[in-house]
């Protein structure tokens, strides 16, 4: 015989009910009612995006660059993630670097195209120093056919990606390569290092660059990040669908059109790994201002992007081999925007400049000087002020930190140590391009990353600023993983 229930008992069904609705808030529950397991999804596409037509401006040589040949194609490498109530898109672009307008209409489009919001999704640049320009920079103008071209084809590779979505696994893991990163900038002897009339620095003591062995060159002016941190994507029965690299080497050097090493490693690791067709390698940039391939301390070595890539690969590779995967990881995404003020050139500069500029023959830029003083007419010209968008991401406990700037190794350090997230990882030339990001003690040394221009032109207190910035993302993101995570039934 069936009694009614007590209402006390019914109260206390409900209220558990409730309780454990709340509690689990984030379980997907299946038609029938009935909880079901969470799910965590991933998709990936490498898109080709080089250009139809030939030739175009190459951007990230002190004079103007072009290209008439494809060494090897570009892409836009996408890996979109979901953890079931959270989508994330990253896209990593074969350029040199991208300017905020040009990604945030590639994030509207893509939006548009997938519902992922334009908040959640991660655009960055390689830094390859062989792609057509889609930001003018010293001595380089913008390839505008090539910059119309682009915005879709990010947005597309987004969407392709998105398309993919499918069960997955994920898990990352950090390995170091120390053969191909080397702190590029040189305390020098007094009076050695290079000058720059309209770079804004008086007395430079510091030199980019400086040549191997040098005598002249006492020290390295800071450390460098020889991590190599990789986040790997498998369907669930094991079989890879994408491997996100992260380290911080300027570049390799390549004959433009090229991917540089970048493209190198996502060929290589995708090899090593016995992935098959439809795996997407992506590698992106860490925090390379100041250093790049060349060990200036010792005698030149044999170099190039294939066993810069190479090398890199295998690094990935012996981090790949520990990687513990997660079937279901909560993803977290902040974002802010920071107001920054410029270095502006003054009155007395910029006449100086139009001074110089005026007895240019045929207006062509031959020299640094030429550059540097165009850049002080330019750059008088552009606002006081950049709005800087900075933005973390956790996945799982891994946590990004995304800098639109070229971050200088000391930086990328602190931020990884400082993180409540472990590992993180530094993502720089990401979500736009406000220039090179000195810390505010390299100022008074000089040199190139410091000589105003477009590619460096923020405040001398920038870098703690987005630095604190930045940490405050990392502990939100990192704070909200306990509600999240309340959710995983595991
Ligand atoms: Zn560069």
């Amino acid at each position: 015989m069936l009694r009614p229930a007590h209402p006390t008992w019914t109260l206390r069904a409900a209220l558990a009910i409730v309780l454990v609705v709340v509690l689990f808030g984030e379980i997907a529950f299946a038609s029938g009612g009935t909880p079901a397991k969470k799910s965590f999804r991933a998709g990936a596409c490498a898109l080709d995006i080089t250009p139809t037509k030939l030739p175009v401006l190459v951007n990230g040589g002190m004079l103007e660059g072009k290209a008439d040949k494809v060494t090897d194609p570009l892409y836009v490498r996408c890996l979109v993630l979901d953890d079931g109530s959270t989508q994330i898109a990253l896209a990593v672009v074969d350029s040199c670097v991208v300017p905020r307008p040009l990604i945030d209409e590639a994030k509207a489009r893509a939006e548009k195209a997938t519902g992922i919001p334009a908040g959640h999704m991660l655009v960055s640049a390689t830094h390859c120093h062989s792609a057509p320009s889609v930001f003018g920079a010293l001595g380089t103008g913008v390839d505008e056919e090539y910059a119309r071209f682009l915005p879709g084809k990010i947005a597309d590779g987004i969407a392709l990606a998105w398309k993919n979505l499918a069960p997955a696994r994920i898990g990352w893991a950090v390995g170091k390569d120390p053969k191909n990163v080397f702190c590029r900038r040189f305390l020098m002897k007094p009076g050695t290092a290079a000058t720059n009339p309209f770079g804004g620095s008086k007395n430079d003591q510091a030199q980019m660059n400086p040549g191997y062995q040098n005598p002249n060159a006492v020290r390295r002016t800071g450390p460098v990040d020889d991590d190599v941190s990789v986040i790997s994507v498998q369907t669930p029965e094991g079989r890879p669908v994408a491997v996100l690299g992260n380290y911080s080497t300027h570049y390799a050097g390549a004959p433009p059109l090229s991917a540089d090493y970048f493209g190198v490693f996502c060929r290589r690791i995708g090899e090593r790994i016995g992935a098959g067709p439809g795996f997407v390698g992506i590698m992106s940039n860490g925090t390379s201002g100041d250093a790049n391939c060349c060990d200036f301390v010792n005698p030149p070595r044999k170099f190039d992007r294939f066993t810069v890539g190479e090398d890199v690969a295998q690094a990935a590779f012996a981090a790949y081999k520990t990687i513990e995967y997660h079937d279901w990881v909560p993803l977290v995404v902040e974002e802010k925007s920071l107001v920054l003020g410029v270095r502006m050139p003054t009155a007395e500069e910029v006449a100086a400049a139009r001074a110089h500029l005026a007895g240019l023959k045929e207006g062509i830029l031959r020299s640094v000087a030429d550059v540097y003083a165009r850049e002080t007419v330019l750059l008088s010209e552009l606002p006081s002020t950049r709005d800087v968008k900075l933005q973390a991401i956790r996945i799982g406990s891994l946590g990004i930190a995304a800098i639109p700037n070229e971050v200088f190794g000391s930086t990328g350090l602190a931020i990884k140590a400082k993180s409540p997230l472990k590992p993180t990882i530094n993502i720089e030339l990401a979500n736009g391009y406000y220039g090179y990001l000195p810390p505010p003690d390299q100022f008074p040394l000089g040199g190139y990353t410091t000589w105003r221009a477009r590619s460096s032109c923020l405040e001398v207190e920038a870098e703690p600023k987005i630095v604190e910035a930045l940490l405050e993302l990392l502990n939100n993101v990192a704070k909200r993983r306990k509600d999240a995570d309340r959710g995983d039934p595991r």
